[in-house]
């Protein structure tokens, strides 16, 4: 079988500062698979204790770290987990029965099959195949009680569509103790802004455009995070067709909703990152329903046939960039 090479977007988010600012204390490191960058007004050696803080959690949550609490659960079907690790799991178990199971931190056996966690072995599986797998993909039948997880027989968990947004809320709860009033991460797309700007002026972060290149806009934050999700950002082809990393749990597929990328702004990282890719599965209309009953956070979509739309929330503060401006649909 012909194997082309994954296409990953690191960044799906650029930060711009204005140019008169002087610049920060910066650090960029690799974690959780990707490249992370933070930057602080503040001591620089707080940039350590940042990268440790994320570190840490990936040291815990890893899929693949024969060491990590995830990967003990996943090999025994049980296992005590940290605080930080039930947490976790308890928020996003709670979106997966929000989103009725457009999020499922147990689709790992399937994203398995398709080698989206191999490194580069991409495979696809067939209708049987996927049967057999989804019959282990269930996130009511994981339990999480004083400290203990406990799976069902075979199944087994990822936390790559949460564990970036949490490690983000993580970093700025870090920087906020140690007294830090502004700080911009991004961790592998996942922007978030602690505070605004040393000078007062609210952050500016781009969306990126995965259909034109370039930016779908831009948009003007003070403490929120701002994460994205697209089947762009990891993919690969095989004989003509292309194959990305979000599952659709319902039939084991990459999901297909016609959205190209979403995006989720909140004050919680960990919300956004979880809500971005439930999004993607569900994608427009069902995602627009899931605004309107629950409110709390703000959404970009575009579609695959170059609709944007912006829910009510962010007019004021989301300028679409060149013929977006005229195509923007607002959610109401
Ligand atoms: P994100 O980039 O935050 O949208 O997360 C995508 C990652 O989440 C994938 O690389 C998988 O590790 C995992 N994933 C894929 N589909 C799902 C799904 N339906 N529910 C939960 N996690 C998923
Ligand atoms: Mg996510």
């Amino acid at each position: 079988m012909k194997r082309i090479a994954a296409l990953a977007v690191v960044f799906t988010l650029l930060c711009c500062c204005a140019p008169a600012d002087s610049p920060l204390p910066t650090a960029s490191f690799f974690a959780m698979n990707t490249t992370m960058s933070i930057q602080l007004d503040g001591d620089e050696a707080l940039l350590r204790g940042a990268e440790n803080v994320v570190c840490s959690l990936e040291r815990k949550l890893s899929v693949t770290d024969p060491s990590s609490e995830l990967f003990a659960i996943n090999s025994r079907g049980e296992g005590e987990v940290s605080p930080d690790t039930a947490e976790l799991l308890k928020f996003a178990l709670d979106i997966c029965e929000k989103t009725d199971g457009a999020l499922d931190i147990s689709i790992y056996p399937v994203l398995r099959a398709w080698g989206f966690t191999t490194d580069g072995d991409y495979r696809v599986p067939d209708g049987d195949e996927l049967a057999d797998l989804l019959a282990l993909v269930d996130y009511t039948k994981v339990d999480v009680s004083e400290g203990t997880v406990t799976l069902a027989e075979g199944m087994q968990l990822d936390l790559g569509a949460v564990g970036k947004g949490f490690a983000g809320d993580r970093v700025v709860e870090y920087l906020r103790e140690n007294g830090v009033k502004s700080a911009l991460l991004n961790l592998g797309g996942n922007v978030q802004a602690l505070g605004s700007k040393p000078n007062g002026s609210p952050w500016t972060v781009a969306v990126a455009d995965p259909l034109n290149g370039g930016y779908l806009g831009t948009l003007e934050v003070s403490d929120r995070a701002v994460v994205t999700s697209g089947g762009y950002e990891r993919r690969f082809e095989l004989d003509g067709a292309t194959y990305h990393h979000i599952i659709d749990p319902s039939d084991g597929r990459p999901a297909a909703s016609g959205l190209v990328s979403v995006t989720v702004v909140a004050e919680d990282g960990v919300l956004c990152d979880a809500l971005s890719t439930a999004f993607f599965v569900m994608g427009l209309d069902r995602a627009s329903e899931y605004w309107r009953a629950h409110g709390g956070f703000e959404a970009i979509f575009l579609t695959d046939d170059g609709g944007l739309y912006v829910t009510s929330g962010l007019e004021g503060s989301f300028t679409a960039q060149g013929s977006y401006g005229a195509a923007l649909t607002v959610i109401r």
